[in-house]
């Protein structure tokens, strides 16, 4: 079951349904990502092809034991069939943990029709993330060529607003790589979808093995804080500052590449 699903932090159920994405067979990945190219450097440790099946009793072991809540995410698939999977993937896990809400985060490709994020909504899923990576128009498209050709900018940007009317304020999240792009840019970006109900969250970039940035460097620690630190400037302007504390689904413990739980933590503790 290890080899099928993973325990993230201390009680996070990481479920990738899916270690693939379509993206690399038209060379149109995000020029950070290496899901493919470490997909076989992992063969040993993790089942590549899960049954929907395994997941849920994989899922059902974890919660009775550890797992407090989970994060759903894999690549992209083509016409709708992401979504899809996806939400076959909660549907199995629902079944196996029994109830009808699934304490969790479905991390997938903006829909582009609204049924598709109805169906996100109906699943039972508490959070759901629309990861749009890079807020500048031409360095979205530079960086992120298969997300551009396929959903587009605008369309992201409209399924995020979109979600947040119907899942809910605050349950939405956009995330984003960020030291590709500019502060400001980032920050822009933040601000404008925090006015929507979305929660803007940054990862720190890290240039992996098998990434079009494999041996790029990413920017200073301190420009990380002070991004960091201007981000929960944000949440906290427009409210979503209880995110982190009211929201069960994501904390301090399962989050990785990330500081923006250091900085909650940081000014809760004064
Ligand atoms: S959509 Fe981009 S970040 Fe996500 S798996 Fe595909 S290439 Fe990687």
């Amino acid at each position: 079951m290890s080899k099928v699903a993973q325990i993230r932090g201390t009680d996070c159920l990481s479920i990738c349904y899916m270690n693939y994405c379509g993206y690399f067979k038209t060379e149109t990945q995000c020029k950070f990502c290496n899901i493919v190219p470490t997909k076989m450097d992992k063969k040993e440790d993790v089942v590549n092809y899960k049954f929907t099946e395994q997941l849920g009793q994989t899922a059902a072991r974890a919660f009775k034991d550890v797992a407090k809540h989970a994060v759903f995410t894999g690549g992209r698939l083509p016409n709708g069939k992401e979504t899809e999977q996806c939400i076959k993937t909660i549907n199995a896990v629902k079944e196996c943990i029994g109830g009808n809400k699934v304490p969790g985060c479905a991390i997938v490709s903006a829909p582009t029709s609204d049924s598709e994020i109805y169906d996100f909504h109906d699943s039972g899923i508490s959070l759901l993330a629309f990861d749009l990576e890079i807020w500048d128009p031409m360095l979205f498209k530079e960086i992120c060529p298969g997300k551009s050709k396929t959903v587009g900018r605008d369309r992201w940007i409209y399924a995020l607003e979109k979600a947040a009317e119907i899942h809910g304020e605050g349950k939405i999240v956009a995330g984003f790589v960020t030291g590709l792009e500019p502060k400001e840019s980032f920050l822009e970006g933040a601000e404008y979808l925090a006015g929507k109900g979305v929660v803007p969250i940054n990862f720190v970039w890290s240039p992996g093995p098998g990434s079009a940035y494999e041996g790029e460097r990413p920017p200073s620690a301190q420009w990380y804080v002070d991004l960091t630190s201007k981000l929960v400037n944000i949440w906290e302007d427009y409210g979503l500052g209880s995110f982190n504390s009211s929201a069960p689904v994501w904390c301090h413990k399962c989050t990785d590449n990330t500081l923006y739980n250091d900085e909650v933590r940081r000014r809760s503790s004064k």
